[in-house]
């Protein structure tokens, strides 16, 4: 018995993500963790210190989702896997749902726990923009399950995994994009796996005014974000609008900074486990989802906050 894992490389070595879903599937106790990878790998890149055993590698660079969900599926099969884990990223996204087609399997995408087998096969995902929860029953022998980024985190097993050609047939392919490669501007790390992220809103009055959200960050080694208006009005790109209509994240710790707390808002970050306000307007609706709130003008708390972190860091 034994559960695929898909991992994602850049660089030679497994995305954060996909080091995630290899925890979390070592912590399922349902046997080898195998994990299905493609492209340029260095050594087991990085996967056996996160619970895989063995690492089935494909050395093609370029394939389309529906080329690597053929790949996964025959890998599947061939390391007899039932169930099948992703990291619920933009790959994941777009592989998983066509593996648990190829598998005839049921799929949880968005998971945010382990599998509770205590009765059936139950899995817990956030719905109605982290609103509810769903408790989803997966009935059929094989199983799918995408897990959201940093909602299960990184637990090293410190082993050792062995590397395997996996010359499987990757069909043709059905669309033009032959290769993508998400880059964070300035290598920044991607928002979705960071772990603390500093955003900011129209409170900050122009893009002129950003330096210190950017500094606070390369302090923090954070990502940074913003509210939907501010990238709408073009004060910051499209990429760190986080929210409804933007990036769902769940970083460990999440800066708001002149943002109202509009509910469009909270329901991409209220899964972050501590949230840090800082506000002008005593009654800004963000204070009443925080750990910790700062009333007061982020034109003076700011450079306080920066000090602080920068002599605390230093130590
Ligand atoms: C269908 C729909 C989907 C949406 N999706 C999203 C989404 O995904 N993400 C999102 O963010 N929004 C989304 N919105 C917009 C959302 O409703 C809010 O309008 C938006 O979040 C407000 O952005 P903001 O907080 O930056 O700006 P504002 O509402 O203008 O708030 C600015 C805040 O800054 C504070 N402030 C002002 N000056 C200072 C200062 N000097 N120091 C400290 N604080 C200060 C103010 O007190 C205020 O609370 C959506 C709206 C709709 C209708």
């Amino acid at each position: 018995m034994s559960v695929l894992v898909y991992t994602d490389l850049h660089d030679g070595k497994a995305s954060k993500g996909s080091l995630e879903a290899l925890s979390y599937a070592s912590k399922m106790n349902a046997g080898d963790v195998v994990a299905f990878c493609h492209g340029t790998l260095n050594g087991d890149g990085g996967m056996g210190a996160f619970g895989a055993t063995k690492v089935l590698h494909n050395a093609i660079e370029n394939l389309d989702a529906g080329q690597i969900a053929k790949m996964v599926a025959d890998a599947a099969s061939q390391a007899g896997a039932d169930v099948v884990v992703f990291s619920h990223d933009n790959s994941g996204k777009a592989v998983a749902p066509r593996v648990a087609v190829r598998m005839n399997a049921g799929i949880v995408a968005g998971a945010i726990s382990l599998p509770n087998t205590s009765a059936g096969y139950v899995v817990r995902k956030s719905v109605f923009s982290g609103k509810a929860m769903a408790d989803v029953s997966l009935k059929t022998s094989k199983k799918v399950i995408s897990i959201v980024p940093n909602s299960f985190g990184l637990h090293r097993t410190d082993g050792t995994a062995s590397v395997e050609a996996f010359n499987g047939d990757a069909g043709n392919s059905s669309v033009k994009v032959r290769s993508f490669k998400p880059t964070s501007t300035d290598g920044a790390i991607p928002l979705p796996e960071a772990d603390i992220v500093v955003s900011a809103g129209r409170g900050m009055k122009g893009p002129e005014n950003w330096g210190p959200i950017e500094e606070l960050a390369s302090i923090f080694g954070a990502a940074t974000a913003c509210s939907r208006p501010v990238a709408d009005i073009g004060w910051r790109p499209h990429h760190e609008h986080v929210g409804q209509t933007g990036i769902a994240i769940r970083p460990t710790l999440y800066f708001a900074i002149g943002i109202s707390g509009a509910i469009q808002h909270l329901a991409g970050v209220n899964g972050s486990k501590v949230i840090v306000v800082i506000n002008k307007d005593p009654e800004a609706p963000f204070f009443k989802a925080a750990d910790y709130g700062i009333v007061g003008d982020a034109f003076e708390v700011l450079p306080m906050l920066i000090e602080a972190a920068k002599s605390f860091k230093s130590h």
